[in-house]
């Protein structure tokens, strides 16, 4: 199923050989001839939250100035380009330089949406969920 509207901005004349069809709306339509197997994907826009209640991080390379950086929670869409629908990414830019990134289907990412927004209701309101078990 690939439902999403075909980006207009993408001429057709600079695409790669290997792109087949058209980008997604949603797709920053930066593809390469050379991109291999792996990265031959549909990227959307990051959106990045501040996460204020995690320490901030420093730069640790030697001889860099460096500087502190807030912990960032962000996300985007990603599809490869043979894949029937995209896949949502969460990212979690913590201190280390490990990052953790968690792919969730378009389904799965409304239900946490959800969830997520039940409990910003319930700090803000006050009362029970309203999610049903
Ligand atoms: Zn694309």
């Amino acid at each position: 199923m690939n439902n999403a509207t075909p980006n207009p901005e993408i001429p057709a004349a600079t695409r790669p050989g290997w792109l087949t069809g058209p980008c997604p709306a949603w797709c920053d339509g930066r593809h390469d001839e050379s991109d291999g197997p792996d990265d031959r994907l549909h990227h959307g826009e990051f959106v990045a939250v501040p996460m204020s209640l995690l320490a901030q991080w420093k730069d640790s390379d030697p001889g860099e100035p460096g500087g502190w950086h807030l912990q960032m929670c962000e996300t985007s869409l990603e599809q490869g380009y043979r894949e029937a629908e995209p896949r949502v990414l969460i990212w979690l830019r913590a201190m280390s330089e490990e990052e953790h990134v968690d792919f969730l289907t378009v389904d799965e990412a409304e239900e946490f949406a959800h969830a997520i927004l039940d409990q910003v209701r319930q700090a803000r309101d006050g009362g029970p969920s309203q999610r049903s078990a």
